[in-house]
């Protein structure tokens, strides 16, 4: 695969002032020299270097296709570690895609969406956690998750994983000497106290880490909440209020009012995707049964439930059949219309929940916006630049059975279990780590990662 020239378009395929057209590989100069008019810096450079210059034509050499900067870098110095040539041309979509097929005709091939951060990660420019975050960089949905892209492409960010690996080794190593020379005295106090330790260690940083990667996915992805409550709670008026209008983005899913509304909106750049319920109660009306259903579904796919009480009406029988339909889920008591005479007299167990007031008509928010930024931004406001931040699900799922294996580990050790049935959860975990970083791979994966790439990056 590294010996492939690869091209394509990095800019979007739009008309535009300038595009920008890039080659990846050892053919790169072999390439650009037969379709340029002037002579390059003799190969190879330490430093990248700006040349102006036409793409001609190699079959008729005075045809002149456009003006261009090229700016050339020369292998290993080069996002891919490639020799790369990026050709900044005129961003008439007829001259971009003839340049494109004069690079392919003399043997550059056209790379796949995220080839060229394929190419960084094999020649060991990115590791995976990096190559990642390019991708999160480009689709972030606001300056905070951009920030959080930007840091996991930092050096500093990685060594903590290096660290990690450096201490699952040491432990191994300890294991194995065990499991050689059991008779050591020392060798026994090892494989006690010590590694008990330092196994635990271990696994409070990767928690840390798995806590921190899922603040970042929240600001990536935004969470999902659905409002629910009978009818008249205020679910409505609290969408509204929380909108605060400018920002609405309201799409009714097709079908009748009295079903759900959906609503984007964001909160200090956490993007929060709001679902507004038909209220939940018995019906004998099909339109309403469809939404109360529909309701019901959607407590499936959110992360969080808002569960709006009214202040105004007693606790009611309809309140106690919701409470019962979201218990399992993770949920807020939202307690509403604050500014009214209070008719509700809570069971403990809802009391228990410290509900929030609020007024959704007055627009008195502040407890639940407070709360929402508790659960969801959590520290990521804090110094956090040593840390890798793995917010996918394929890196929070691997660090889970890490933790897991570590979890395991410690209990057959307490248990006294022979170390050489124990290294193996030790070694699978370690090689877990591994692919975090991308130093074990599967080919699978990779491919998975680097297809959600966009053409040309
Ligand atoms: P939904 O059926 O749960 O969506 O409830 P709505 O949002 O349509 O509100 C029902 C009624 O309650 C409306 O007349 C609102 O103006 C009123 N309401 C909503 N929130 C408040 C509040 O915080 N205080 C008061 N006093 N009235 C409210």
């Amino acid at each position: 695969m590294l010996n492939k020239t690869i091209a394509s378009l990095v800019t979007a395929p739009i008309t535009q002032n300038i595009a920008l057209i890039r080659i990846s590989g050892s053919k790169s100069y072999e390439i650009i020299t037969k379709i340029f008019d002037r002579s390059l810096p003799s190969y190879p450079q330490t430093n990248s270097q700006l040349v102006f210059g036409h793409i001609i034509n190699p079959l008729s050499k005075k045809e002149i296709v456009d003006q261009v900067l090229l700016l050339c870098f020369y292998s290993p110095n080069s996002f891919t570690g490639e020799d790369v040539i990026e050709i900044s041309c005129h961003g008439n979509l007829y001259l971009v895609e003839k340049i494109l097929t004069l690079i392919l005709e003399q043997g550059a091939e056209l790379a796949q969406p995220g080839e060229f951060a394929k190419q960084a990660f094999f020649n060991g420019k990115l590791n995976l956690v990096q190559a990642n975050s390019i991708n999160d960089l480009i689709r972030a949905p606001s300056l905070s998750a951009t920030k959080l892209a930007l840091q996991n492409l930092n050096e500093e960010s990685q060594k903590k994983l290096s660290e990690l690996e450096e201490k699952f080794l040491q432990i191994i190593g300890i294991m194995e000497v065990n499991i050689d020379y059991p008779e050591y005295d020392e060798v026994e106090c090892l494989t006690g106290k010590k590694v008990l330790e330092s196994l635990q260690d271990l696994k409070n940083e990767l928690v840390k880490i798995s806590s921190l990667g899922q603040q970042s996915r929240n600001y990536q992805e935004g969470i999902k909440v659905a409002i629910i409550g009978k009818p008249n709670v205020g679910k409505s008026t609290l969408l509204n209020a929380l909108l605060k209008e400018e920002k609405v983005i309201v799409s009714s899913i097709a079908g009748t009012t009295r079903d759900i509304v959906e609503a984007k909106y964001s909160l200090k750049d956490i993007p929060l995707l709001l679902y507004d319920t038909a209220g939940i109660h018995e019906t004998q009306e099909e339109i309403e049964k469809i939404g109360v259903a529909k309701s019901k579904q959607i407590l499936k796919k959110v992360d969080l439930v808002f569960f709006l009480l009214d202040n105004s009406r007693p606790w009611e029988k309809e309140d106690e059949n919701i409470y019962q339909l979201i218990k399992q889920s993770k949920y807020l008591v939202i307690v509403n219309k604050s500014d009214l005479p209070s008719k509700l007299i809570l069971p403990r167990e809802i009391k228990k929940t410290n509900p929030l007031q609020i007024s959704a008509e007055k627009k008195k928010l502040q407890s639940l916006e407070k709360k929402i930024l508790e659960l969801f931004a959590g520290d990521l406001g804090m110094n956090i630049s040593l840390y890798p931040l793995l917010s996918h699900s394929w890196q929070q799922s691997r660090l889970k059975r890490i933790i897991n294996k570590l979890n395991e580990v410690k209990k057959s050790l307490k248990e006294e279990i022979p170390v050489d049935a124990v290294i193996i959860d030790l070694q699978e975990a370690f090689h877990l780590l591994r692919e975090l970083s991308g130093k074990d791979y599967q080919e699978d994966l990779l491919d998975l990662i680097f297809s959600r790439f966009c053409l040309g990056k």
